[in-house]
C-alpha cells in the first residue's frame, strides 16, 4: 500500500472560521462591557505597562471576570465557545442539492481519495478553553491558542500560552517538525533536514484574516508552502485588506471566507491537494528512472 502523503491546514480562528472575536459574542457582555470599552482598555493598558496587547487582554478578561463575579473555570470558558456562530459551509449544511458535510469532513475524504492525509489545525490568539468547547474542536489535531493556567479549585490564575503575531509562527514549525506538544523545546529546536520533516512546509497551508496572521503568511509562502487571506463574505470593503496582501506578495491567494463546496475556497484547497499528490507520483517515477 503507498504512503499517505502528509498534509497540513491551519487555521487563524477569529475572522476565519468564525466572525468577529470569540471574546465578544458572550463572555465580554458577561463581565459587563461591551466590546470597544474592552479592546480600549487593552489597548490603553498594553501602552502604559509597555506590554503585549495578548498578556493584557487575558489579564483583563481575569479581572472584569473577578469584579463581576463571572466564574472563570476551564468549563466556563467551554461554555462562553459552545454556541460561537462559524462562516457558511463549516458545520454541516443543506444546499438544494442535498445535504453536505462540513468542511473539514468534506477535505478529509476529498485526500483521501488523492491518497494524501490531511490534518487540521488551530493556531489563534484567542483562549483554547473557548475555541475546546465550540462543535469543531474535534477535528482539529491540535488546537494552539492562548491559554490558562488553573489552581487547585480549577479556577483560571495565569497565562499558561500568550499567542501574538511572531509567537504564531513557532507552531508552524512544531507542526513541520512533529512536534506537538507545546511544553516540549528540545526536539523543536533541534536540527532535522527538511526531507525528514513530519510535514514539508510545501505541504502547508495556512488560512487567516488579518494582521496578525502575517507573519504566519510570509513563512509558510516563503517555504514553498499555501497562503490564503480570507475576508468576511458579502461586506463592502472586507476585501480590500486580503488584495493588499496579495499585492504585496504577502499571500499566495485570496478568497471570501466561504467554506461551502464549489466556493473559491473549496477550489483552491482541493487544487492544492491534487498539486500535492501530482507532485508526490511525478517525484517517484522519476525516482524509478533511477533504479
Ligand atoms: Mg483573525
Amino acid at each position: 500500500m503507498k504512503k499517505h502523503i502528509p498534509f497540513a491546514i491551519a487555521y487563524d480562528f477569529d475572522g476565519t472560521l468564525a466572525p468577529g472575536n470569540m471574546q465578544e459574542r458572550d463572555f465580554i457582555p458577561a463581565i459587563g462591557m461591551n466590546k470597544k470599552r474592552f479592546w480600549d482598555e487593552v489597548k490603553n493598558d498594553s501602552k502604559k505597562h509597555e506590554a503585549d496587547n495578548i498578556l493584557i487582554y487575558m489579564h483583563l478578561m481575569l479581572k472584569k471576570a473577578e469584579a463581576q463575579s463571572v466564574q472563570v473555570r476551564k468549563k466556563d470558558f467551554e461554555e462562553f465557545g459552545k454556541d460561537l456562530p462559524f462562516f457558511e459551509g463549516v458545520l454541516p449544511y443543506e444546499d438544494k442539492f442535498k445535504k453536505q458535510k462540513g468542511w473539514f469532513d468534506r477535505i478529509n475524504e476529498y485526500g483521501k481519495h488523492s491518497n494524501v492525509a490531511v490534518d487540521h489545525f488551530i493556531i489563534s490568539s484567542g483562549i483554547r478553553e473557548m475555541v475546546t468547547g465550540t462543535k469543531i474542536s474535534k477535528k482539529f489535531k491540535a488546537i494552539f491558542a492562548s491559554s490558562f493556567c488553573y489552581d487547585h479549585h480549577g479556577v483560571a490564575k495565569w497565562p499558561a500560552l500568550a499567542l501574538n503575531y511572531t509567537s504564531k509562527t513557532q507552531f508552524l514549525f512544531r507542526i513541520n517538525k512533529g512536534c506537538l506538544n507545546v511544553y516540549e523545546h528540545k526536539d523543536i529546536n533541534r536540527y532535522v533536514p527538511d526531507k525528514d520533516r513530519a510535514v514539508p512546509f510545501k505541504n502547508i497551508i495556512y488560512i487567516g484574516d488579518g494582521e496578525t496572521d502575517i507573519p504566519c503568511f510570509r513563512l509558510v509562502k516563503d517555504r514553498g508552502g499555501n497562503s490564503v487571506a480570507v475576508y468576511k463574505p458579502h461586506t463592502p470593503k472586507a476585501k480590500t485588506k486580503s488584495e493588499e496582501m496579495f499585492n504585496d506578495g504577502r499571500v499566495n491567494f485570496i478568497a471570501p471566507a466561504d467554506f461551502r463546496d464549489g466556493t473559491l475556497l473549496d477550489r483552491i484547497v482541493k487544487s492544492l491537494i491534487d498539486k500535492i499528490q501530482h507532485d508526490a507520483e511525478i517525484y517517484s517515477l522519476a525516482k524509478q528512472l533511477h533504479r
